[in-house]
C-alpha cells in the first residue's frame, strides 16, 4: 500500500511524524479523506480529531485547531496544539471543561467572551473524546 509522509506540528513541538497511508481531517467544511498523491491544497481545520491510517492500524491525535498543508512530497498539520491521546491529561481536561460550562451558564450569549469560552469547552470535550476512545 502507498504511503505519504505525515508531519503534525505545533508552534511548540512535532507531535507526529511517520509514512502513513491515510489522514482524515475535518476542515471547516467537512471531512476530508487524504490519500497518497492527493492534489496539493491548503485548508482551515477545526478543533477535531485527526484519523491516522498506517499499516493496518488507526492512531488518532486531537487537535485545537490549524492548517492543513497537502504537497507533493508530505502531508502537514500545523495546529495549535495537538496531544497523541495516550499525552492527554483526563482530569485537566474534565476541569476545563466544567470551567468553561459554569463560566458559560454565568455569561450570556450576548457576552464578548462567549465564544471564548465555546471554543474552550470545546478543546475539553475534544481531548476528552480522543483520550477515551483509546
Ligand atoms: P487548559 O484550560 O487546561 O489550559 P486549554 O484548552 O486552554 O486548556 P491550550 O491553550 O489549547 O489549553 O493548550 C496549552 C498547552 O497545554 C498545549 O501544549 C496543549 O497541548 C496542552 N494541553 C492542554 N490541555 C491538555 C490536556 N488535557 N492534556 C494534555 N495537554 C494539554
Amino acid at each position: 500500500m502507498s504511503t505519504i509522509r505525515l508531519e503534525i506540528v505545533t508552534p511548540e513541538r512535532i507531535v507526529y511524524g511517520e509514512e502513513v497511508n491515510m489522514v482524515i481531517v475535518k476542515g471547516e467544511l467537512g471531512e476530508i479523506g487524504i490519500l497518497p498523491k492527493h492534489a496539493p491544497f491548503v485548508t482551515p481545520l477545526v478543533i477535531s480529531v485527526v484519523r491516522i491510517k498506517k499499516d493496518g492500524t488507526e492512531q488518532e491525535v486531537a487537535i485545537s485547531g490549524g492548517f492543513l498543508e497537502v504537497n507533493p512530497e508530505k502531508i502537514v498539520i500545523l495546529a495549535e496544539s495537538a496531544e497523541l491521546p495516550a499525552e492527554i491529561d483526563i482530569d485537566r481536561a474534565t476541569a476545563a471543561k466544567e470551567r468553561a460550562e459554569r463560566y458559560l451558564a454565568k455569561i450570556g450569549a450576548e457576552s464578548i467572551d462567549f465564544r471564548r469560552a465555546e471554543l474552550s469547552l470545546q478543546r475539553a470535550i475534544n481531548r476528552l473524546k480522543a483520550a477515551i476512545r483509546k
